[in-house]
């Protein structure tokens, strides 16, 4: 038994750094995607190396590769759970970089490159845990989905939104899915660890701002400038601090830290209680209050020429429940001047931190780190667990990773120099491995 188990995680780590030397960049910009036909087709042969029938499909756009396989489990009756990774990266420039983003490279303790939390670290452990099942012959206790998939990185338009809008076959019967950004540990104190268990995400919204106003020459006087009037409505919106909400998961995380450290989290100062963090501070204060960060600029064509139109971009973030009352106050502060538009809009997911499926996940990580604790927690990013959610799956963020106390793990993503703790990926896959039996 155990030998399999060593195979499985010196595999975890070997598969983690194969799958970052094939660089699956995404840009953003469809036409310079490269690398995810290629990544689909390496995690497809791994499968039917180990005999499972592997289907792969192309979503939207010839290249835009996703690769599913079923595991048949014991009680058919039940639903199946969604295991779904995605295989694309977001670019990496090599000259700010220790070591190249693209080796793979295994030194010092740590898998390096783009994608080693995001997320060809999960990718792996599942993909290493699969092949032991399938080699041992284990029957999962339900139907398990697995799902490799395209173009995360770009809010999944040729990837798992494409998936669910044209093949929803593929998910059926799913009812529950576990995927990135949870399961991943911070130090509370000495030795306990707390592991962060994504229950929630807040909805993506951005925006596109435009006003018009006269053309004209730049060295008259001109009342009816749209570069002028559009950022003050860009500064006013930027600079605009919506009000502080205690939504479910961030209070049923806030009383967690608080039974693990002892600590006194005031609900009426989120803020002060937020602050006192540490580690986590700037990843859980994204999640209690919506946000609003201009992020593009766009006008005129020549110094002397007032153009007539002006646009700005908006990334806005917003919690679960406050949509309405976001859009309300949004239109106070942009004024009858400016016009807006939706460019891309997700909605907020949130679930329960309940149910058997996530005592499975809190037993296979206390087996595996005694004196642990798991908390839910909201993302202030999105995941492909919004295309998941619009189907009915409960989404969580459970890709688990036992990390040093020092290491700023918040930072690696998209981060230069991300890299994964070799011990942490053996750690994941038996703590996957677990789960999975139990799930
Ligand atoms: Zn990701």
């Amino acid at each position: 038994m155990s030998d399999t188990r060593d195979l499985a995680e010196a595999e975890s780590v070997q598969l983690t750094s194969e799958l970052i030397r094939i660089d699956t960049t995404n840009t953003g910009d469809p036409a310079t995607v490269v690398g995810e036909r290629a990544a689909a087709e390496y995690v497809a042969e791994k499968l039917a190396e180990v005999g499972f029938d592997t289907t792969y499909v192309e979503s939207g756009a010839k290249g835009r590769g996703n690769v599913f396989a079923r595991l048949e489990g014991a009680d058919p009756s039940r639903g199946a759970l969604l295991v779904h990774g995605h295989l694309d990266a977001v670019p990496a420039d090599p000259s700010e970089w220790s070591v190249h983003p693209l080796s793979g490279a295994v030194q010092d303790g740590y898998v390096w490159g783009r994608g080693a939390v995001d997320m060809k670290d999960m990718v792996a452990m599942t993909l290493a845990t699969a092949r032991r099942f399938q080699r041992d012959g284990v029957v999962p206790p339900r139907d398990i989905i697995f799902a490799f998939l395209a173009d995360e990185e770009a809010a999944g338009d040729y990837g798992s939104q494409w998936l669910v809008r044209n093949r929803p076959e593929l998910f059926e019967g799913a009812t529950e899915a576990i995927s990135e950004v949870g399961g991943f540990s911070i130090t509370v104190k000495d030795d306990v660890r707390a592991y962060m268990i994504e229950t929630a995400e807040k909805g993506i919204a951005w925006l596109k701002l435009r006003v018009r106003g006269r053309a004209g020459h730049g060295s008259m006087v001109h009342e009816d400038n749209a570069v002028t009037k559009l950022t003050q409505a860009v500064a006013r919106l930027g600079t605009h601090k919506f009000p502080l909400v205690l939504t479910e998961s961030v209070r049923e995380f806030l009383a967690a830290m608080s039974e693990i450290t002892g600590m006194e989290f005031d609900e009426d100062d989120l803020e002060g209680a937020v602050g006192k963090l540490g580690a986590v501070a700037r990843m859980v204060g994204a999640t209690i209050r919506d946000t609003a960060n201009p992020t593009m600029l766009t006008a005129g064509y020549k110094a002397n020429v007032i153009p007539s139109v002006a646009e700005a971009v908006v990334d806005c973030r917003v919690l679960p429940g406050r949509e309405a009352a976001f859009e309300r106050e949004l239109d106070e502060i942009l004024g009858p001047d400016v016009e807006r538009e939706w460019v891309a809009k997700l909605p907020a997911v949130e679930t329960t931190f309940d149910g058997a499926l996530v005592d499975a996940m809190t037993a296979s990580i206390v087996a595996e780190d005694p004196g642990a604790r798991t908390v839910p927690y909201m993302l202030s990013g999105g995941t492909d667990a919004k295309a998941f959610d619009s189907l009915g799956i409960r989404c969580f963020g459970f890709a688990p990773l036992r990390l040093p106390a020092d290491l700023d793990f918040a930072a690696l993503f998209h981060g230069v120099d991300e890299r994964v703790p070799v011990d942490a990926l053996k750690f994941g896959t038996r703590v996957m491995d677990r789960f999975l039996r139990s799930c």
